[in-house]
C-alpha cells in the first residue's frame, strides 16, 4: 500500500495516504502484519486523523452556529489536541494541566473555555496569569475563590440540565446550580462585582433521548433573562458535551443537530447575535482509534452438565448456562450467579482421581463443544485502554484480522492481562476457536480510553499509530494564513472582555513549521 509521506510531529510521527485511505481495517492488518515481522506482539492503537477531521466537518455543517470546545479529558493524546489545534478547534481544559497543554501548543487563551465548575485554587491562578478568562461556575464557594483569585474572569452559570431525561453519565448530581436557584445566584454574583457572561450545561454523557437539549436549551433561556434581569450583559451559551461518539438508532449526530438547531432559532435566534459553544469530547474522537491486541494466553473449561454459569465469588468456578449464550456479539453481561456445585473441569487441571471419571465424560463432550468455555487472556485490559468498558458503559466487539479456521463460535471470555480478577473485557461473546498469538483489535476505541489508561502490573499503554488521508491533512496544515485567519476570527467572536487579541492571534500560527517533512 502505498503511502505519500511521514510528517514527523514534536512527539510522534503520522503516515499519510493518498485521499483514498484504506479503510482503518485495512491499515490495522497491515500494521498487525509488520508487528508479526518484527517478532512483537505489543497491543496497539491506529488512530485516523482523518477521521477527527471528518467528524468536525460535520460538526461545522450541520451545527453551523455552535463552536465546538474540545473536551480534552475525552482523550488527550498529543496529537489529536495538536490536529484539532490547527483545525481552529477550541478547547474545554478541565485542569491546569490541560491548560498547559494547550496554551503549549501556541493555542490563544480566549480559545479555551475553564469548563470545571470546582476549580483549585492555584489552577484558578494559573489561568488568572495566562488569561484563561472563560470559566463555568455554580456556587456560592466558587464565586468567592473567582473573587479572590480572578475577579475579571468572565463567568458562565452552568445549570443542571433538564430533569425530564435520563444520561447514562447524569452530571447534576455532581454538577450545576438548579435552574430555579440561578437568579438568586446572579444576584449574589452581581453584588460581589464580578462578570457572568452566559449559561453552560452539560445533558449528560451518552444521554438516553435527544429532546434533553432542547429541554435544557428552554431552561437555559430563563436563566439568561435572569441573568440580564441581574444587571448582566449575558452573551455565551455553552451547551457541554454528550454528542454521540457513534450514532446509534435512537441518538445520531444528525437528529441531535437538528434538535440542537431548532432549540436554539426558538430561544436564541441567530439575530440575537449570542455565541454559542459546545463541548464535545467523545463525538470527535470515538471512531477514530482501533486497538489491536494479542492473545496471550488461553484456557479452555470443558462442562459436562450443560447448566452452565458464572460465579463471581470463586474465580476457580466459572460455568454458563448454555441458553444464555447466544450469539450476541454486543452482549455485555449474560452471567447469572448460582451455586458453584456443577460440574465442570479445567482443561489443564490436575486435581486427582476423583475428578477422572468427569474427565471421561468431558472428553466425550469435546466432539460437542456446545458445553465449552473459551476463556482469552489478551495483553491490555481495563486498566489500560479499555477501561471504557470499565468507567464508560461501553459496548465493545473484538474482530478478527483474518477469517478463522471454522466459522462455529464458542462462548468465550476476554480477560485482561493484569493479576487482577475484576480485569475482565467482554464477560461474554461468542468467538471462534482462536490460538495464542492471535491478534484481535476492536473499533471506535477513541474516548475515555487512552487517558485514563496506567500502567498497573507494568503493563504500559499500548503505543499509537497515526495515518491520515493527505488531503485532509494539508487542509489542517498546510495553509497558516488560513489557520490564522479561523484562528481570529474565533478569537475574536468569543472575546466578549474588549482585550486586544490580534498580536497573540498572530504569534499562535507556526505553520508546518512544527512538522518536519522526512
Ligand atoms: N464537558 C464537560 C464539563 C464534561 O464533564 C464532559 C465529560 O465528562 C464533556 C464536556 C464531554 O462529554 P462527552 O464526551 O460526552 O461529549
Amino acid at each position: 500500500m502505498a503511502t505519500n509521506s511521514v510528517y514527523r510531529g514534536i512527539y510522534d510521527t503520522v503516515t499519510l495516504y493518498p485521499k483514498s485511505i484504506p479503510p482503518t481495517v485495512q491499515l490495522v492488518r497491515q500494521k498487525i502484519q509488520a508487528m508479526e515481522a518484527q517478532n512483537r506482539d505489543d497491543a496497539f492503537f491506529v488512530v485516523d486523523l482523518g477521521q477527527i477531521f471528518q467528524k468536525l466537518h460535520t460538526w461545522h455543517r450541520l451545527l453551523p452556529r455552535v463552536r465546538p470546545f474540545y473536551a480534552m479529558k475525552c482523550n488527550s493524546d498529543p496529537e489529536v489536541c495538536r490536529f484539532l489545534a490547527r483545525a481552529g478547534v477550541g478547547f474545554d481544559c478541565a485542569s491546569q494541566v490541560e491548560m498547559e497543554q494547550i496554551l503549549s501548543l501556541g493555542v490563544h487563551p480566549s480559545r479555551i473555555v475553564y469548563a470545571n465548575p470546582c476549580k483549585a485554587c492555584t489552577h484558578l491562578r494559573y489561568a488568572q496569569e495566562r488569561n484563561v478568562d472563560l470559566m463555568t461556575f455554580d456556587d456560592v464557594h466558587e464565586l468567592v475563590k473567582i473573587d479572590n483569585y480572578f475577579p475579571d474572569a468572565r463567568l458562565l452559570l452552568r445549570i443542571q440540565s433538564s430533569k425530564e431525561h435520563k444520561a447514562k453519565h447524569d452530571f447534576n448530581k455532581k454538577f450545576g446550580c438548579d435552574p430555579d436557584d440561578a437568579p438568586k445566584l446572579l444576584k449574589t454574583a452581581r453584588a460581589m462585582g464580578l462578570n457572568v457572561v452566559g449559561v453552560s450545561f452539560h445533558v449528560g454523557s451518552l444521554p438516553e433521548e435527544v429532546d434533553c437539549f432542547a429541554s435544557t436549551i428552554r431552561e437555559a433561556k430563563g436563566v439568561f433573562t435572569a441573568g440580564n434581569d441581574a444587571g448582566f450583559n449575558m452573551q455565551v451559551l455553552d451547551i457541554g458535551g454528550g454528542f454521540p461518539g457513534v450514532d446509534e438508532v435512537s441518538m445520531t449526530f444528525e437528529k441531535v443537530a437538528e434538535t440542537v438547531n431548532t432549540a436554539l432559532d426558538k430561544h436564541f435566534p441567530a439575530s440575537l447575535g449570542i455565541q454559542i459553544i459546545a463541548e464535545p469530547g467523545r463525538y470527535l474522537v470515538t471512531s477514530a482509534f482501533t486497538v489491536a491486541v494479542n492473545i496471550i494466553a488461553k484456557r479452555v473449561l470443558y462442562f459436562k452438565s450443560g447448566d452452565l454459569n458464572y460465579n463471581m465469588s470463586d474465580e476457580r468456578v466459572l460455568y454458563f448456562k448454555s441458553e444464555t449464550s447466544p450469539q450476541k456479539k454486543k452482549s455485555a453481561s449474560y452471567l447469572s450467579l448460582v451455586s458453584k456445585d456443577s460440574d465442570y473441569v479445567d482443561e489443564e487441571s490436575d486435581e486427582g482421581a476423583d475428578l477422572d471419571s468427569s474427565v471421561d465424560d468431558v472428553d466425550d463432550d469435546k466432539e460437542d463443544m456446545k458445553n465449552t468455555v473459551c476463556m482469552y487472556y489478551i495483553n491490555d485490559g481495563i486498566y489500560g485502554a479499555f477501561n471504557n468498558v470499565f468507567t464508560d458503559h461501553a459496548v465493545i466487539y473484538p474482530e478478527l484480522p483474518a477469517t478463522p479456521r471454522s466459522s462455529e463460535t464458542f462462548t468465550s471470555v476476554v480477560w485482561g492481562p493484569t493479576c487482577d480478577g475484576l480485569d475482565c473485557v467482554l464477560h461474554e461473546c461468542q468467538l471462534p476457536d482462536l490460538d495464542v498469538g492471535q491478534w484481535l483489535y476492536f473499533h471506535d476505541m477513541g474516548a475515555y480510553t487512552v487517558s485514563l489508561a496506567c500502567a498497573f502490573n507494568g503493563i504500559n499503554r499500548p503505543q499509537l499509530f497515526y495515518v491520515c488521508a493527505d488531503t485532509y491533512w494539508n487542509e489542517v496544515f498546510s495553509s497558516p494564513e488560513e489557520i490564522a485567519l479561523t484562528k481570529l476570527s474565533m478569537a475574536s467572536e468569543i472575546s466578549t472582555n474588549g482585550k486586544s487579541l490580534s498580536a497573540q492571534s498572530s504569534a499562535t500560527i507556526s505553520g508546518k513549521g512544527l512538522f518536519e517533512k522526512i
